[in-house]
């Protein structure tokens, strides 16, 4: 499967946001975006100008960068949110947001959702009893997550479940710590998201194509 090879700090500090895609580095004092708040590149302390259009493709790509997506996917799932019924914007995040990966990241399993998304590849996740690999399945209500048995031992999980009580679990997700579980309760909705996203932009950036 094609995925970014680059530098992911890279990809916060053109965005001039913490975009948290590095587990614990990201909370600690060694984030780029700290020791280093301007755009990366030979211009990258100039001041940036950006047009409406600019705008727009910033945003989507400080989303598509969020939660770990190539451009076709995210297309795809803009396409898909617009099909749906209600707001484009809100059917889009809540989209991203059911997706296996991320929710293996909220619920605490892992440090980022590009490590969720290795452990879900690497077969440690059951989805309702079954073995799941992929990280695009689509969660709904009533969607239950374990760690398999044999996973449980596994250092980075186990890690990731201590690190992650600092970090509160979603209204719509629950977690049952003590049995590796997690369940979905619900579809998020726009203010259980309180990422810094301005779907809007997003919207209007792929009605002009
Ligand atoms: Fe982004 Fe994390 Fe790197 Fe900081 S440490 S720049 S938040 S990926």
């Amino acid at each position: 499967m094609a995925r970014y090879r680059g530098s992911v700090c890279r990809q916060c500090r053109r965005e001039g946001q913490k975009l948290f895609l590095k587990g614990d580095r990201c909370y600690s004092e060694k984030c780029s975006v700290d020791r280093r708040n301007y755009p990366p590149g030979q211009h990258g302390q100039g001041r940036p100008r950006f047009s409406d259009y600019g705008v727009q493709l910033r945003e989507k790509q400080k989303v598509k960068r969020m939660y770990g997506l190539l451009e076709k996917q995210f297309e795809a799932t803009v396409h898909k949110a617009s099909r749906m019924k209600g707001r484009a914007g809100d059917n889009l995040l809540a989209l991203l947001e059911r997706r296996l990966d991320n929710v293996v990241f909220r619920l605490g399993f892992a440090t980022s959702r590009a490590e969720a998304r290795q452990l879900v590849r690497h077969g440690h996740f059951l989805v309702n009893g079954r073995k799941t690999t992929i990280g695009s399945f689509l969660t709904r209500p009533g969607t239950l997550i374990t760690v398999r048995d044999k996973s449980r031992e596994v250092t980075r999980i186990a890690g990731a479940l201590e690190a992650a009580e600092e970090r509160a679990v979603p209204q719509w997700l629950e977690l049952d710590k003590d049995n590796f579980a997690g369940k979905v309760n619900a579809l998020p909705a726009r203010e259980d998201i309180t990422l810094p996203i301005e779907e809007q932009l997003i919207v209007e950036l792929y009605s002009r194509y």
